[in-house]
């Protein structure tokens, strides 16, 4: 006796060779019936003997297309109806809501391979396959498909088109395929040559990098300045060109058996680094075979990555040298460059070599950048090949625009259910990064049919973000959040929790609600409003934003605050370092209160320390202070240093204990060491009591100084182990990247309460 199911696939399931993946398998279960994509999902009809349908069901959910994601899958089972074969039937537009749109996607080992045998393809690359290639960075409208993207210019030649329309085909509506015959090509651009021809500029780009050339290539989401990872004086010239002087430069390997000889990784690494989504993987160093030093500045930690691009693959089939710096093609903290002709412009007079191709980069992204952090994937960047996945809420946040915080920003839009955070976009502190933002969100908005009827937004007066807020609320509601409880429901909205819980955001710099700088905030806090428990004591930032790129300024705030006038009397090598007169400036401007902001943070506090152990006292990237303090600590010390918790947290002796340590010449390694063990244990003891006050078990971590990987792992095993239930992040960055789905996520579960006036 037949049975018929109609089976709705709700997820990643369109733009990832979903439908010929069911197709294929109801070949195999030998049912009849059909399948579509609708605006909102996927939508199957099967028919046949019930086990089979249940084999079906299963497969369905077992082994579906790598690049898909299932959220749910709906079954219903219905009266049998007349019907033969299985079809594939055109999409329909049943309403406005849509579905997901796929993050770009590294080129697969199918494809390489085409790249080796096939005909029209070898060498070719823009090669792709419904398992692989650009999605995000080159869709301009929904629904997926090719009049939608970048390659609407390229008609398909015959054989493409053959395999376009075979639905027991790789390329089966795959809107992106292309061969050397019908789709987009590369030109390289070398002093007054011209080359178009790939396998030619394949050996001039490897020749030109190998000889200490910088390359201006095109990717996925923007401009890379690409250059040899062991060249030190070619690093020097990147560093110049690019204005960037102290930062990290990520670094993509030839494969991970190269990256191995160079960092110590462990299987969760390995799979970062070789996943589809192919990040920048924040890893430890072995410290023996190196790169040019100054890939690294110092620290133990190489970005590593590996080729994503076919031309990635390319180009290492012809370089004779182990890894290539590949940075962000922009200049200073400006946006990435997408432009063909504003990227010849700024960098071919710079390089002498600019390698471009001509398919538009609709969507900008960046490399996405992760950390392995106690045996999980911590994003840190969330960009290409991650957004625009949604995190999927609890609660409905149609219409709801979240625009997120000012520095490492991200914004966030609200479709149902579905949070739809913004790529990266950066700091809103220039022109350029600001109609980047602006352009982004209009793109969203049209993408995702969203018109925002609540806008969330920072407390801050002078933010961007804010400002630009209030000129957008007259079409809304708006709200705006502390940042700190923005953090704190970052996180919980990752894991679904809808309860009080006890939050802890250790951070860098937030507006307060009583007007100081937070940013070491216990929270008690829900999705809707938060008390502040406590915090680490205020003290004042001599110079405001000058004090957070001067980290020896923080260092003489906590010393005086301590010794008062004594401070430049005390023998250490601080004092001397800094010179006694500028000790003395800053002593002058604390004493009258000229511009000392308040502030409460964590990321000031790591500041301070690490440039009292002289380890940073002039700050080049952000956080570097606190990077440099982590990168040195010494593992398997447990010691830690007094502190006192009354109302709030007081680090007097602390800091005493500090300057023990140095007079003992105990290593630097060792202090910092016992100075991140002295925070886990302030933590925990907040913690404590905080829990004394609100019987609750769940402690939910936040904040970019969780970015520390010795800090969160110590403190979430050391909560754990005293039976707490710990939430950190895993999906969305700790850092301010997160606040926008903070934000969302406050305003919707606001506006379900009722609470929006
Ligand atoms: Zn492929
Ligand atoms: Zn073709
Ligand atoms: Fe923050």
């Amino acid at each position: 006796m037949d049975k018929a199911c109609h089976i709705i696939v709700t997820g990643l399931v369109q733009g990832v060779g979903f439908r010929p993946f069911v197709y294929r398998i109801a070949l195999r279960c030998n049912l009849s019936g059909w399948v579509r994509n609708t605006n909102e999902n996927v939508e199957i009809f099967v028919q046949g003997p019930q086990y089979l349908i249940e084999d079906f069901i299963n497969e369905l959910n077992s082994d579906p297309p790598a690049a898909s994601h299932i959220h749910n899958i709906i079954t219903s089972y219905t009266e049998p109806i007349e019907l033969q074969g299985f079809q594939i039937r055109r999409s329909e537009n049943t309403s406005e809501r849509i579905t997901e749109i796929s993050p770009d996607i590294a080129v697969c080992d199918d494809c390489l391979e085409d790249m080796r045998v096939q005909h029209n393809r070898v060498s070719y690359p823009f090669v792709n396959c419904t398992n692989c290639g650009p999605r995000f960075t080159i869709i301009s409208d929904l629904p997926y498909d090719r009049q939608n993207t970048s390659m609407k210019v390229f008609p398909m030649c015959n054989s493409c088109r053959k395999e376009y329309e075979d639905v027991n085909d790789r390329r089966f509506h795959a809107q992106p395929v292309a061969c050397s015959v019908c789709g987009p090509q590369y030109t390289l651009y070398q002093g007054s040559t011209r080359i178009a021809e790939i396998e030619l500029i394949v050996a001039s780009v490897a020749d030109f990098i190998e000889k200490g050339g910088i390359l201006a290539v095109k990717g996925l989401g923007g401009y890379h300045l690409a250059c040899d990872a062991t060249n030190e004086a070619v690093i020097n010239r990147l560093r110049l060109m690019k204005n960037r002087e102290g930062k990290p430069l990520a670094v993509m390997f030839r494969n991970i058996e190269t990256i191995k000889k160079y960092a110590e990784i462990n299987i969760l690494e390995e799979n970062s680094l070789l996943s589809q989504r192919r990040p920048i993987v924040l890893l430890r160093s072995w410290g023996e075979i190196q790169l040019a030093q100054s890939v690294s500045v110092g620290l133990n930690t190489i970005g590593a990555m590996l080729p994503y691009l076919p031309f990635h693959h390319l180009l290492f089939s012809k370089l004779n040298i182990p890894a290539i710096v590949l940075t962000s093609g922009n200049i200073s903290d400006e946006p990435i460059i997408i432009d063909d002709r504003e990227a010849i412009d700024t960098f071919l007079p710079k390089t002498g070599a600019i390698l471009v191709h001509n398919r538009e980069i609709v969507n900008r992204a960046d490399d996405s950048v992760v950390k392995i952090i106690n045996d999980s994937e911590r994003v840190f960047r969330r960009s290409r090949g991650y957004a625009p996945s949604p995190i999927i809420l609890n609660i409905d946040s149609s219409n709801i625009l979240a625009t997120g915080a000012e520095l490492v920003n991200t914004f966030c839009i609200g479709n149902g259910r579905q949070a739809i955070i913004s790529q990266y976009i950066g700091d809103l502190q220039n022109a350029e990064t600001t109609s980047f933002y602006l352009e982004t969100l209009n793109k969203f908005q049209h993408l995702f049919r969203m018109k925002p009827e609540v806008i969330a937004t920072d407390l801050h007066p002078d933010y961007f973000v804010t400002r630009f807020a209030e000129t957008i609320a007259n079409s809304g509601t708006l709200i705006k959040i502390q940042h700190h409880h923005a953090h704190i429901v970052s996180c919980m909205a990752e894991h679904h929790l809808d309860e009080p819980i006890l939050g802890v955001a250790m951070d860098g710099t937030g507006f307060g609600t009583d007007g100081n700088t937070w940013g070491a905030e216990f929270l008690y806090c829900d999705l809707a409003a938060f008390t502040r428990e406590t915090h680490f004591d205020y003290l004042p930032l001599p110079g405001g934003d000058k004090g957070i790129d001067e980290p020896w300024r923080m260092a003489v705030s906590y010393l005086y605050r301590i010794f008062g006038e004594e401070v430049v009397n005390l023998n250490i090598p601080f004092i001397d370092k800094i010179g006694k007169d500028k000790i003395d400036i800053i002593m002058n401007m604390i004493r009258s209160g000229t511009n000392c902001p308040l502030v409460s943070s964590a990321g000031r506090l790591f500041d301070a320390v690490s440039a009292l152990l002289c380890l940073c006292h002039y700050s080049t990237f952000s956080s570097e202070a606190p990077i440099r303090l982590e990168s040195i600590i010494e593992l398997g010390c447990s010691d830690l240093y007094p502190f006192t918790l009354i109302e709030t947290v007081n680090f007097d002796s602390t800091f005493t204990g500090i300057l023990a340590d140095i007079n003992k010449n105990i290593k630097n390694e060792v202090i910092s060491a016992k100075f991140h063990n002295t925070i886990i244990a302030v933590i925990y003891e907040v913690i404590i009591k905080m829990q004394q006050r609100h019987p609750c078990n769940k402690v939910v971590l936040s904040g970019g100084t969780f970015q520390n990987k010795y800090l969160l792992e110590g403190t979430e095993m050391m909560l754990r182990r005293k039976g707490f239930e710990v939430f950190s992040h895993h999906l969305i960055p700790t850092n301010d990247g997160g606040i926008s789905l903070g934000q969302l996520t406050i305003a919707a579960k606001r506006r379900e309460l009722g609470l929006l006036t």
